[in-house]
């Protein structure tokens, strides 16, 4: 079966439903933006009002046209959006965009009427782009269709770009003619009643014409399906996102520690970094990382190189490295010999090298040749200010022509006639950076494709061991329930007895105990005095259990039990936690534990589809990790342990949905290299 988003960016023939007469009406400026960018397949304009628009015949009615549709564009008013598409699903079209706006974004009614909407769609065979939306385009040359109201003629690349915001796509398109970027596909899928980015993924990772997928996104509509693509292999072109909203407004109430801890924006940064997807800060870096993509080779490693004529811009250049994770390289002495007989006396032949301002078009063409055959050099940023005397053009041009398997991104500063003269006259037309605070950013996106997990195990949900009765949703597990459960994961769960006051009478005790109470409402312990370390004989045990009985009592707070644990000395205290993303399903957290958990802010958070290397590059990403490695002279922790205990929380996340959170606080390690959980809770 044909793929039926190729019907959206190949299509023959295009229906506009609401073309309009009037000048500077939407309806009107895109049946213009069509003709003038010269679609060449079949254009059918409908509206009752107009025998002719632009040229073209105008059907009354979509009844009248007998063509067949492969794409239509609605933008009529709201109140005949939901009879177009009823008729256009009668017609057997396939592929709709609704461009017109008035539904979910303005309340009650509006959401009614997309509901509406999307049950005509889901009850046929179309696909719905939309609601809110401003069109699509498509620049190869055998569709060349500008289906938007930005009158620009953007250029064929093989970057594909999807926006969630209609004024975000406009303001890409108005910037085109400044910014140089060239799309193969641009889609604006404004509310997402149907179509997502899911399918944008998908189709344009088959979509011969398309080599990077650019998104800009305010929301995933389905974050766990979206990374399940990356999960299952099935994604192997770069995929670059810039995602709105970082600020934490978000934050999920939650009760535990791990849940607390978790925004959702810190969530996204998590499985984007887990899974190598690349999330640029904004949409200049955006594009020029897949600038980069399409048009330089791939970096083999981090270490780069800086060839510049002015200290201060090199100067930037080389802060931006560190933070993006890239290294000074190290050039070999051969290369700074052959520098030397090129590079004026009082110029660096050091990395960064400096040519000074006047070196020219020549010196800069073969300080790159003989800076990238050095075998300590991954990328070259060559930096270049126009100063009075050397001309931007050739300088560049001639940096352009090297033809080498390593990448050379040029920063160039020049006076504003050189642009013009540069699109007129570059040869190869590649792209160039205009800050230099630029390359370091894509070279770091490029190796984080690069260096993209592929083809690693990873762990699948399997079948569900939780064993509850009725609706249990936002409780807590009791501590049977949480011990059966911690049994069939193998946590290493401290040795536990559960007693009534009066068992605690008879019971007999390896001192020194800890003592806790055990109530529905009593859940942070320690902050309740429900929690009493190091008890060291059986009189001291009655009398502390007296007073918490009495104190609760007080406080009209059930106690159900006690719990008695061996005191054990922690020589650290972790947290190993879980929780449940709306968006992207099962998380798992790892980092210092202990009652200051929230304040010390040592953890890192991973999707719980973690392979070996993930819980690895958990345990060495937080301070705590590196510790239990051994500092200062001391033996590393039996790390084994610690990364079981990770895995089986994952594992209980994934097979178990309907648990929500969990919490092991704290997973204590011992002097003598033990490793218990004191305190494991679970909520549904
Ligand atoms: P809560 O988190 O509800 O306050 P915990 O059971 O985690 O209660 O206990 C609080 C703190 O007491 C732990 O962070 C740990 O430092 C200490 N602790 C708890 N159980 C033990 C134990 N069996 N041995 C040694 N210390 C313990
Ligand atoms: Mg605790």
């Amino acid at each position: 079966m044909q793929n039926i988003f190729n019907k959206f960016f190949y299509p023959r023939s295009l229906c506009i439903v609401g073309a309009s007469s009037k000048p500077g009406s939407l309806g009107y400026e895109l049946t213009k933006c069509v003709k003038d960018y010269g679609f060449t397949g079949k254009l059918l304009l409908v509206n009752p009002k107009a025998e002719e628009i632009l040229g073209y015949k105008c059907y009354p009615t979509l009844s009248e046209v007998n063509d067949e549709i492969d794409l239509a564009i609605i933008m009529v008013p709201k109140q005949f959006a939901e009879g177009t598409i009823a008729d256009l699903v009668k017609k057997k079209v396939q592929a709709i965009i609704l461009v017109t706006a008035g539904f979910k974004e303005t309340g009650k009614d509006g959401e009614d009427a997309e509901k509406r909407i999307i049950k005509l769609i889901k009850n046929s065979d179309a696909r719905l782009v939309g609601p809110n939306c401003m069109g699509i385009i498509s620049t190869l040359p055998e569709v060349k269709m500008n289906a938007t109201f930005v009158a620009e003629k953007p250029e064929c690349g093989k970057t594909a770009f999807c926006s969630q915001s209609g004024a975000i796509g406009a303001a890409v398109l108005n910037s085109l003619r400044e910014t140089d970027i060239r799309f193969s596909h641009f889609i604006s899928i404004g509310n997402k009643a149907d179509v997502s980015e899911n399918d944008l993924l998908e189709y344009w990772q088959q979509d011969v014409n398309t080599e990077v997928l650019t998104f800009y996104l305010e929301s995933f509509n389905d974050g766990e399906s979206f990374i399940k693509y990356f999960i299952e292999d099935k994604i192997s072109k770069p995929v670059v996102i810039v995602k709105g909203g970082r600020t934490s407004s978000g934050i999920k109430a939650a009760s535990s520690h791990t849940g607390a801890l978790g925004s959702s924006d810190k969530v996204v940064d998590a499985v984007m970094n887990q899974f190598g997807i690349i999330r640029a800060d904004d949409l200049n870096d955006l594009f020029n990382i897949a600038k980069g993509f399409e048009n330089f080779p791939l970096p083999k490693g981090n270490r780069v190189v800086v060839i510049t004529n002015a200290g201060g811009p090199a100067i930037l250049t080389v802060d931006t490295l560190d933070k993006n994770g890239l290294v000074l390289a190290e050039l070999s002495e051969e290369t700074k010999l052959k520098l030397r007989e090129i590079v004026h006396p009082e110029g660096s032949v050091n990395n960064p090298v400096d040519l000074l301002p006047g070196g020219s078009a020549d010196q800069f063409k073969k300080v790159n040749k003989i800076v990238a055959l050095d075998k300590n050099v991954d990328a070259i940023i060559s930096v270049f200010v126009e100063p009075i005397m050397v001309k931007a053009f050739p300088v560049i041009e001639g940096i352009n022509e090297i033809d080498l398997s390593k990448p050379i991104f040029q920063v160039v500063m020049p006076l504003p006639e050189f642009w013009n003269e540069y699109r007129k006259n570059s040869k190869s037309g590649k792209p160039l950076f205009r800050n230099p605070e630029d390359p370091a950013v894509v070279i770091s996106g490029m190796l984080k494709f690069k260096n993209r997990p592929v083809k690693v195990k990873r762990l699948q949900p399997s079948k569900s061991k939780l064993n509850i009765a009725g609706d249990r949703k936002s409780k807590f597990l009791s501590h049977e329930e949480v011990k059966t459960l911690s049994e069939e994961y193998h946590l290493p769960v401290i040795e536990t007895h559960v007693l009534r006051f009066n068992e605690l009478e008879t019971g007999e005790f390896q001192f020194p105990v800890v003592l806790k109470a055990v109530g529905e409402k009593i859940v942070h312990k320690s902050e309740m005095n429900a929690v009493i370390l190091n008890i060291r004989n059986k009189d001291e045990l009655l009398q502390k259990a007296d007073k918490m009985i009495k104190n609760f009592g007080k406080q009209n707070i059930k106690l159900n039990s006690f719990l008695i644990q061996p005191f054990i000395r922690s020589k650290f205290e972790l947290i190993v936690g879980g929780f449940r993303d709306p968006g992207f399903g099962p998380m798992i957290m790892f980092g210092t534990g202990g009652k200051y958990v929230e304040y010390i802010q040592d953890s890192i958070m991973y999707s719980a589809y973690l392979s070996d290397e993930d819980i690895e590059k958990m345990i060495n990403s937080t301070k705590i990790g590196k510790i239990l490695q051994g500092v200062r002279g001391e033996a590393s922790v039996d790390l084994t342990k610690i990364k079981g205990a990770i895995k089986s929380v994952a594992q209980m996340m994934l097979d178990n949905t309907e648990i929500n959170e969990c919490d092991i606080n704290p997973l204590i390690v011992t002097d003598e290299n033990e490793i218990l959980a004191v305190d494991i809770r679970i909520k549904c």
